[in-house]
């Protein structure tokens, strides 16, 4: 493939050689069904034992607390529904979350609006970040599960998931946070953080695409959502993607290790990038202060249409997104920026740029210099 810039890291990252390397003998030679009863199949359950352990270590977890999922969409769905379903036997048929979240979060929501639950929204401030008195103000003894995401995929702005953890348990519901976002960039301990379930997806941090982990307490009640055999503690059936598995666990050790090393670098070429756009008249960071994820900035460009512009970058190597790449394919405003108070207009003139550990400052100060090109060409 021709040499592109890549700043599209929030969308999905390029497997790491290590972590390919490591999953290549499970593709080839160890190919057994992790639940096959002979050697074979006992081989691959070994590794599949010692990814989970690897990932519960890293979390501050015990092993039959992680659950291995087809990704963040899978494990936000099993939250959503599941975590909802067991709680509605309590009695409570109302669910609160944040009117950013991923559309995997939103549109269980409205699965479960469809099956007699009422759905509150939280809203933002202009910074992005849901504040504690709106989280308050929604939950009460009828809320079954309170979802607050730990930092936004278009905005890279942190949650204040302590304060929608502290409430949604003094009002007894349960607490989800998505952090397949969060996860390449900080470190989660889920005894400190006091989460009933967290979400996070491999293809964030250089692993394979195709495979997650839904963290469930133990003791949480949580229905299934995926029947089928007795695979993940008969909590989740299918086959189990040993290769996938083996590779999440060895990218987030990796991830876990390289963490402060990889965020410095990530800051510093943010702080170079938006050096190189500061004399350019009419840019605004969507998400601003110092609660954004190192990696993500969010430009408002005013008066360039933001599908123009990254087919201009695009067409000059540079591979980058409005926002949500599941969304891209939409022409709506971006439901993010929309809820900070953008216009319709203000969304669309926006654009995502996420960087990541393989970006060099020469990539940078080139990207940039192509931003200042287009915005100039398309105003
Ligand atoms: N949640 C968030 C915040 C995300 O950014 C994404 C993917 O972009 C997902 C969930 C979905 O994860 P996956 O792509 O593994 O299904």
């Amino acid at each position: 493939m021709e040499q592109r810039i890549y700043f599209d890291h929030a969308a999905t990252t390029p497997v790491d050689k290590r972590v390919a390397e490591k999953m290549l003998p499970y593709i080839t030679e160890i190919f057994g069904n992790a639940d096959s009863p002979h050697a074979v199949g006992r081989t691959a359950m070994c590794a599949v034992d010692e990814a989970r352990d690897t990932i519960a270590t890293l979390i501050n977890a015990q092993p039959s607390e992680v659950y291995f999922t087809s990704g963040g969409t899978e494990a936000d769905n099993w939250a959503m529904i599941g975590g909802a379903l067991a709680k509605r036997k309590e009695g409570r048929n109302e669910i609160v979350l944040s009117s950013i979240e991923h559309h995997a979060v939103l549109s269980s929501a409205q699965r479960l609006e469809k099956a007699g639950f009422t759905v509150r929204y939280l809203p933002v401030n202009e910074g992005g970040m849901v504040e504690s008195s709106a989280i308050e103000e929604a939950v009460n003894e009828h809320t079954a599960i309170v979802c607050l995401m730990s930092a936004n995929n278009e905005t890279g702005v942190l949650q204040p998931i302590d304060k929608a953890e502290e409430i949604a348990h003094r009002k007894g519901a349960l607490f989800f946070t998505d952090a397949v976002q969060y996860a390449p960039y900080m470190p989660i301990d889920v005894k400190k953080m006091k989460v009933d379930m967290l979400s996070f997806s491999a293809h964030k941090f250089y692993g394979p695409k195709g495979v997650g982990v839904l963290y469930i307490k133990s003791g949480v009640k949580v229905e299934k959502l995926v029947g089928g055999g007795e695979q993940e503690r008969g909590m989740r059936g299918g086959t189990l993607n040993v290769p996938a598995i083996v590779g999440m666990a060895k990218a987030y050790e990796i991830a876990c290790a390289e963490r402060a090393e990889t965020n410095e670098k990530l800051r510093f070429l943010c702080t170079k990038f938006l050096e190189e756009l500061a004399p350019i008249e009419g840019i605004t960071r969507n998400g601003v202060g110092d609660n954004v994820l190192p990696s993500v900035v969010n430009l408002r460009l005013d008066g360039v249409e933001n599908t123009a512009f990254l087919f201009n970058m695009d067409l000059n190597g540079v591979c980058l997104s409005a926002g949500s790449a599941c969304a891209s394919a939409s022409i709506k405003p971006s439901h993010v920026l929309t809820a900070m108070g953008l216009t319709e207009k203000q969304s669309k003139e926006s654009v995502r740029f996420s960087f990541g550990k393989n970006n060099t400052e020469e990539e940078i100060l080139l990207g940039a210099r192509l931003t200042a090109q287009f915005i100039k060409k398309l105003r």
